[in-house]
C-alpha cells in the first residue's frame, strides 16, 4: 500500500508541476503576442509623423517664403517634438528596467513640480478645450524627489488625461497630505477604462484598445514609466474608474519629506 500510496502522490506532483508549468508558457506566449503588437504599434507610430513632416518639407522647397511657411514649420516642429517624446520615453523605460536611472533627488515641493507639469501638458490640454481644475494644499508639501523626474510622471498622468477625453472635458489635479503622504490626484471625465483592464494598464505596452487604428496614437508605455519611477520614489500610483464613459482617477502616492529648515524656523534677524 506504501508503494501505491508513493506512486499516487508523485503522479499529484507531477500533475502540479505540469499546470504550473502550462501557466509559465501561457505567461511567455501573452508576453510574446504583447511585444509583437508593441512592434507593430511602434513601426505605426514612428512611421506617423514621417508624413506630415515630408509633406512639409515639400511645399518649403517649393515655396520657402510664402504665407504658408510658418504655419508649416510650426507643424514640422510639433511633430518633431511628438517624435522626440516617443524615442525618449522608450528609452527611459528601459533604462528604468536596466536599473540604470539615477535620480537627483532634492528637497522640492510638490506645487513646484505640478507646475512645471501644467506647463508642459498645457498645449495638449489647451489643443482639445479642455478645462483643467487645480487644486493645492495652503501650506507645501515637502518632497525628497527628482524633480524633473517627477514632473515627468504627473505630465504623462495629464496627458493621457487629455488624451483620453473628448474634446471639451473635464480635468483635474489635486493635492492633499494624508498620513505620512502626499496624494495626487489627476482625474479626467473621460472613456474611462473597464474594471478588469485597470490592473493592466500599468504594464509595460499595455493598452486597453490595442489595435493599431486608435484614434490616439502611442505606445503603451506612458503609464509602465509613471510606476517604475514612482516605485523609485518609494510610492505607489493606482488607478479607478467606474468603467467605460466614466472618467478615470490616477492616485500618486509619496512619502512626505520634511520641510526645509529655513522654511520652518522664523527667519533670524540681520546681525
Ligand atoms: P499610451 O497612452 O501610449 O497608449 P499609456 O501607458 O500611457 O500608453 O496608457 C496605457 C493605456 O491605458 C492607454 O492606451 C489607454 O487605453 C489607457 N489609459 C491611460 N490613461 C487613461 C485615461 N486617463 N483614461 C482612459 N484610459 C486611459
Amino acid at each position: 500500500a506504501d508503494v501505491f500510496f508513493e506512486l499516487y502522490r508523485q503522479r499529484q506532483q507531477i500533475a502540479e508541476q505540469r499546470d504550473e508549468l502550462e501557466a509559465q508558457a501561457q505567461a511567455l506566449r501573452e508576453a510574446d503576442r504583447r511585444k509583437d503588437e508593441f512592434l507593430a504599434t511602434l513601426a505605426h507610430e514612428l512611421r506617423n509623423p514621417l508624413a506630415p513632416l515630408r509633406h512639409g518639407l515639400d511645399v518649403l522647397r517649393r515655396n520657402p517664403t510664402g504665407e504658408a511657411a510658418e504655419g508649416i514649420r510650426d507643424m514640422m516642429d510639433r511633430q518633431m517634438v511628438h517624435l522626440v517624446r516617443l524615442i525618449d520615453d522608450l528609452l527611459d523605460v528601459s533604462r528604468v528596467s536596466q536599473g540604470k536611472i539615477g535620480l537627483r533627488k532634492e528637497r522640492i515641493a510638490v506645487e513646484a513640480i505640478i507646475r512645471s507639469a501644467i506647463e508642459a501638458s498645457r498645449p495638449l490640454i489647451d489643443a482639445s478645450g479642455h478645462t483643467l481644475t487645480v487644486d493645492l494644499p495652503s501650506e507645501p508639501l515637502w518632497l525628497d524627489a527628482d524633480p524633473t523626474r517627477m514632473a515627468q510622471v504627473v505630465a504623462n498622468l495629464l496627458n493621457n488625461a487629455a488624451k483620453y477625453t473628448p474634446a471639451g472635458g473635464q480635468i483635474g489635479i489635486a493635492v492633499r497630505a494624508l498620513g505620512g503622504s502626499a496624494v495626487i490626484d489627476v482625474s479626467d471625465n473621460g472613456i474611462g477604462i473597464p474594471e478588469t483592464l485597470q490592473s493592466g494598464v500599468f504594464q509595460l505596452f499595455a493598452q486597453v484598445d490595442g489595435h493599431l487604428e486608435r484614434a490616439q496614437g502611442g505606445l503603451g508605455i506612458g503609464l509602465a514609466l509613471v510606476r517604475q519611477l514612482v516605485v523609485l520614489h518609494g510610492g505607489t500610483v493606482e488607478v479607478t474608474s467606474a468603467g467605460t464613459g466614466k472618467g478615470s482617477l490616477f492616485t500618486v502616492r509619496l512619502p512626505l519629506g520634511e520641510a526645509p529648515a529655513e522654511a520652518s524656523a522664523p527667519a533670524s534677524p540681520v546681525v
